[in-house]
């Protein structure tokens, strides 16, 4: 029997998962193991050949091992782990936001600080539930991880990766961000999180207290989020 679809798999046919894994050594049909999609790719050194780990395919030989963490019944992500390199950074690569191109240039010089020191490395890009969030990840291998770190920190710096204002408009927009920030100046609203923790806080009284707010002192900028 196919491990993921129940289907019934004649011996000689059973095809069986791939080192690391989550159906490493357990048996699958033909289209199970074959048509799984991608759950992490990764990019040895500058090398933009990747190479793909599905839940039931390995091309790193289980170099990597990819492991599946979900948040709901419905929903989750990929991460991936190695014996012989060790993870040193993680980034949210967020589908047409701004910070793509900051994690691009980040990306960049990573190959370049790494390739100039001579470091064994491998980026990796991780899947979610969501087709708009992925996250790349920087390993190093692990006799080399003070050097990596260090370098890692100097390609953030020069793309001012800390910079907060990399981390709005994910979840609200520039005037829905605004707003709240304005009304709510006790909140220190710097980044997205801080605007959903707001609006998490509230509620449902979220929309009668920034009427209340508005009326105390009606803000400057007025975004989509409030209409008169
Ligand atoms: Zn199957």
């Amino acid at each position: 029997m196919c491990s993921k679809c129940d289907d019934k798999v004649p011996k000689a046919m059973a095809r069986y998962g791939d080192r690391g894994t989550p159906f490493e050594g357990k048996p699958l049909c033909e289209p199970c193991y074959e048509q799984s999609s991608p759950g992490a790719i990764v990019f040895y050194g500058h090398s933009d050949d990747g190479c793909v780990i599905t839940d039931t395919r390995n091309a790193t030989n289980g170099d990597f091992r990819l492991r599946w963490h979900s948040t709901s019944p419905v929903s989750g992500f990929y991460d991936t782990e190695s014996d012989s390199y060790e993870k040193l950074s993680s980034s949210h690569l967020l589908a047409e936001h701004e910070s793509l191109g900051m994690i691009k240039s980040m990306d960049d010089r990573i190959k370049k600080l790494y390739d100039r020191e001579g470091l064994q490395y491998a980026r990796v890009i991780t899947m979610s539930s969501n087709p708009f969030v992925h996250d790349y990840h920087v390993f190093v291998e692990n006799d080399q991880v003070p050097l990596g770190k260090d370098l890692v920190q100097k390609a953030k710096e020069a793309v001012d990766y800390d910079n907060p204002k990399w981390y709005r408009n994910i979840l609200f927009s520039e005037d829905q961000f605004n707003l709240l920030a304005e009304l709510f100046p006790e909140r220190e609203i710097r980044t997205d999180y801080d605007a959903a923790k707001v609006v998490d806080e509230y509620g449902e009284n979220i929309t009668s207290e920034i009427d209340r707010r508005m009326k105390l002192k009606p803000p400057a900028i007025m975004g989509d989020l409030y209409i008169v």
